[in-house]
């Protein structure tokens, strides 16, 4: 986890479809969907590395299961 980030965020690629929810979604707007296709055909989303708050939206958004996995920092 980067340490100057509340959260992380663990994007599997080969899970997502890359329907872009979570990369609209995201308040920071950390993550994006890459250039290169997945196995699937799929633009899948990456994390830009840091500023995750840990919110959960992400994780909420994504109606692939296991494609998203999100970390919060303990207090
Ligand atoms: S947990 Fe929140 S801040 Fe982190 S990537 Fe997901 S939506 Fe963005
Ligand atoms: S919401 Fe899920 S399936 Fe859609 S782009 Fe994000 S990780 Fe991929």
């Amino acid at each position: 986890m980067n340490p100057t980030s509340r959260g992380h965020v663990e994007l599997r690629g080969e899970h997502c479809k890359g329907c872009g929810l979570c990369v609209e979604a995201c308040p920071p707007k950390v993550l994006h969907l890459t250039t290169q296709l997945n196995r699937s055909g799929y633009h899948s989303a990456a994390y830009a590395g840091e500023r995750c708050t840990g919110c959960g939206i992400c994780f909420y958004v994504c109606p692939e299961p296991g494609a998203i996995t999100v970390l919060r920092r303990a207090a």
